[in-house]
């Protein structure tokens, strides 16, 4: 469900992005003098029907009424066929999806769509590199989970977590090697029935990405996706500046940063504590969840990434999120071009080297 608190938190990151994009210093090649460029008006547009959440397209180039309506209309086509490709809940005419595989779990391999392939071989990739920590065969013991925040939205009164014995079942049935994929063959087998797929920690980002690199395909320059707070930009601003955004203050109010970063031609994407959860005799049980624990990771109220690939930004803002500092930053130094934004539940904050350079403000 996607709840009004998210979008509202949303719609605050959108309002500083476009507020304070204005003034910048880098300067490229292609820039524009600062008064040309200032004379573009910056375009938008919303979409509510991916992924569970509200998508914006943005292109503050300058690009013609109609070359930016077919540009985002092509975005739009690019985070659909994910959408539909990814969806655990319902299955399309004529498509194998997510949810088409998890029915069909230990039963025979299916042919999927090359996208989906592609996905999934990247999805597995991932998982290797953080050591399980972002693991898309987590369905068994995210299911659960949901089920008891979706149940408390309804009666909070009557909230509750699984049973610790559950999960420890659960967990039996979320090893990376039941997912079966024959790239040869084109088809994906789930090898245990009680297995299946979520690809909630990757799947927005890696659309993201790929509408991205469509855009970059294009040509296009000075382009922002934000899809559900995953922000992706493609160039800079028409000066060759970066574009302003900000970090949530995850303990406080949506009005409330804890730092603004300028950034340009990079993703930016966090996960926090304060999205998606529910209560229970007081205690707040959120929606990532630390395989070594089978409970929520309590290690940071937020963590950002910042690196160019959205679908790389969105797996490490979970996979670090369930880490101790010490592994999370030594994983974190070990990638190329990644820099980190750790906020802990104290409120201390700890990050790379790129993200002070990349830091306006702090709060
Ligand atoms: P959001 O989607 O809210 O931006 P994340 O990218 O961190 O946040 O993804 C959280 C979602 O990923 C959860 O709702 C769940 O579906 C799934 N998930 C939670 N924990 C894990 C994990 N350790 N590995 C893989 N997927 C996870
Ligand atoms: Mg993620």
């Amino acid at each position: 469900m996607c709840s009004f608190r998210r979008i509202g938190a949303l719609c605050v990151l959108l309002a500083l992005l476009s507020a304070l994009a204005g003034c910048g210093t880098q300067q490229t090649d292609t820039a524009l003098p600062e008064e040309e460029a200032q004379k573009i008006e910056p375009k938008g547009k919303v979409y509510y029907a991916y992924f569970d959440t509200v998508s914006y397209v943005y292109d503050y180039a300058g690009d013609s009424a109609e070359r930016f309506d077919e540009r985002s209309a092509e975005v739009s086509h690019i985070l659909s066929d994910y959408h539909q490709l990814f969806d655990i809940y319902h299955e399309y005419s004529g498509m194998v999806n997510l949810c088409t595989l998890n029915k069909n779990a230990g039963g025979e391999a299916m042919t999927v769509d090359p996208r989906l392939m592609d996905f999934l071989l990247y999805a597995r990739e991932l998982c290797e590199l953080t050591g399980g920590e972002m693991n898309v065969m987590l369905g068994a013991l995210l299911r659960p989970w949901h089920e008891c925040r979706e149940a408390a939205e309804s009666d909070p009164s009557g909230a509750s977590i699984p049973a610790e014995e559950d999960l420890i079942e659960a967990f039996r049935h979320t090893d990376i090697a039941l997912l079966e994929l024959d790239e040869d063959a084109n088809t994906v087998r789930i090898a245990d029935p009680l297995a299946s797929l979520d690809v909630g920690a990757l799947g927005k980002g890696y659309a993201t990405e790929m509408a991205a690199r469509w855009l970059e395909s294009d040509g296009a320059q000075g382009y922002v996706l934000n899809i559900g707070g995953n922000i992706r930009c493609i160039g800079t601003r028409p000066d060759g500046s970066g574009w302003v955004t900000a970090v949530r203050n995850p303990d406080r109010s949506a009005e409330d940063f804890a730092r603004r970063l300028r950034i340009a031609d990079i993703s930016c994407v966090t996960s926090g504590v304060y999205e998606r959860y529910f209560t229970v005799n007081g205690v707040r049980y959120h929606h990532i969840i630390d395989k070594d624990t089978l409970y929520p990771a309590a290690y940071y109220d937020s963590l950002t990434v910042l690196c160019r690939d959205s679908g790389l930004a969105d797996a490490l803002s979970t996979a670090l999120f369930c880490m101790p500092y010490e592994d999370s930053r030594a994983l974190a130094d070990s990638l190329e071009g990644v820099e980190v934004l750790w906020i802990f539940p104290d409120g201390e904050q700890r990050c790379t080297d790129g993200v002070w350079q990349m830091t306006e403000n702090e709060a």
